[in-house]
């Protein structure tokens, strides 16, 4: 279980124990276990309990088979096959939804973003492949979903034998989702989708999408649809020549008069936009929880690169403007942590309570500050183990440019820096001061 301290976090979400036994399947329930006999901060930790120890030497297990298949993908610039089969024999595909859809393995949302900050070491392109499959694709559904969706997308998509992606963002659509193009005509049997998505992680493999569009014509009322590439009108395209991510699919999406059957409308008619904001909820706290794993990995390498490397008649490690490198990444990566499980806490809380708005808002907060504060620091400790590894960290065959290049991402996807500020800002400053409707 995690353990944490009262004192520490003083918001009153942390002052009851979240303890629920609804007897339903999930394996594994958060237990936030209040140190309230201690006034001492020191006392603060994120113990991982037995169950969560099983689970991350699985991960662990899993990302050691991955490494080397990773890198020979990484060079040769392409996705890599062995992903999904590595990541189906350790039931990673379908880690935190719930045990009643084929191998869902019902973790709770702070071991899953343990397991994201592990699987983060191997590279922005393995966690991005899980953030648009399970964070966005699966969560969204098991979410929004009535149960004939999630048996029928869920399973499936949790034994791997087909792969999701989130389509939100068009090309006049990105920070702003409200100025989508894409439309829905109502046919009575069935929908006609029309337009397009861009940049849609595992958008070119997938073969369910989420997919968001307003009525025709219209600028309200966005609606959300479980869309299959099997569909009539449904086609993609990979993206090509990206900055980063080579062994991860990005792709465009077409809907050419696309017909979704009626039971494929996913949440409330109209309802579209709250759908794609609780998707984006969980996609940004994986981004977050992956950037962890780049921090570390980073950390590590530089770590290991300062003590063999010898310049000047001692180990690079030895000089002080090396050591400011590594006590800075050290530093951010223990602050991000406290950032991103604090927030997964709170979004577990905030799931198990629905109606409870202030707790949602008070997630989405946290996720987005933790997303920002990570994404940034994992960039920084990026470009500094570059910078440690001298001219070899100019070369793609060490992790550390890899990780600066596929990092780059995450100040962009999910929300920009921008936005992400920004609304933490409103927060603070409150809704008059909005600075975009
Ligand atoms: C590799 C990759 C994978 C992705 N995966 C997915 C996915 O799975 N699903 C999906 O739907 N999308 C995905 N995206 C898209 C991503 O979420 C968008 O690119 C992102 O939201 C930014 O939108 P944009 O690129 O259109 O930039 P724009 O919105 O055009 O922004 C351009 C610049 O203007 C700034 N800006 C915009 N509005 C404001 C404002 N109001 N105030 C201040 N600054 C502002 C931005 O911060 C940015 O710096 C992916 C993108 C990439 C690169």
């Amino acid at each position: 279980m995690v353990r944490v301290n009262r004192r520490f976090y003083s918001d009153p979400f942390f002052d009851k124990t979240h303890i629920k036994d609804e007897g339903d399947e999930r394996l594994f329930r958060l237990k936030t276990v209040v140190d309230s006999g201690s006034e001492d901060l020191s006392k603060m930790n994120f113990d991982v309990s037995d169950e969560q120890k099983l689970v991350l030497d699985e991960v662990d297990r899993a990302c050691r088979e991955l490494r080397p298949l990773e890198d020979q993908a990484y060079l040769a610039g392409k996705f890599n096959d062995h992903l999904v089969p590595i990541f189906k024999k350790a039931q990673l595909l379908g880690l935190p939804i719930s045990r009643r859809y084929g191998e869902g393995q019902g973790a709770d949302i702070l071991t899953y973003a343990l397991a994201l900050e592990r699987i983060g070491r191997e590279g922005t392109g393995v966690r991005t492949f899980l953030s648009g499959h399970v964070s966005l694709g699966q969560l969204t559904v098991q979410k929004w979903g009535n149960e004939d969706q999630k048996q029928r997308y869920l399973p499936q998509a949790t034994r791997g034998e087909k792969i999701m992606c989130f389509g939100l963002t068009e090309p006049t659509a990105g920070s702003d989702p409200t100025s989508l193009r894409t439309s829905f005509e109502d046919k009575g049997t069935h929908y006609l989708l029309n337009g397009s998505k861009a940049w849609i992680s595992n958008g070119s493999i997938s073969d369910t999408s989420v997919i968001f569009a307003y009525p025709k014509g219209k600028h309200d009322g966005m609606c959300a649809f479980i869309v299959e590439k099997a569909f009539e009108g449904y086609s993609s395209q990979q993206q090509k020549h990206k900055l980063g991510m080579p062994t991860s699919d990005t792709g465009s999406i077409f809907l050419d008069n696309c017909r979704v059957p009626k039971e494929n409308l996913l949440g409330p008619l109209g309802k579209g936009l709250g759908v794609a904001y609780s998707g984006l909820m969980s996609g940004r706290l994986s981004v977050a929880a992956g950037c962890l794993g780049v921090i570390d990995d980073c950390i590590t390498e530089a770590v290991n690169y300062s003590k063999q490397r010898v310049q000047h008649g001692k180990p690079i490690g030895k000089h002080q403007l090396v050591q400011r490198h590594i006590g800075i990444m050290s530093t951010n990566l223990e602050a991000a942590k406290n950032l991103v499980y604090k927030a997964a806490l709170l979004k577990q809380h905030s799931d198990e309570e629905p109606e409870n708005k202030e707790l949602r808002e008070h997630a989405d907060i946290t996720i987005a500050q933790a997303k920002y504060f990570a994404s940034n620091a994992s960039f920084d400790a990026a470009d500094r183990t570059v910078q440690i590894f001298g001219s070899s960290g100019y070369s793609f065959e060490t992790r550390a440019p890899r990780h600066l290049v596929d990092t780059r991402v995450c100040r962009i996807y999910e929300g920009t820096d921008e936005i992400m500020v920004q609304k933490i800002a409103v927060n603070r400053l409150g809704q008059d001061f909005e600075a975009y409707r």
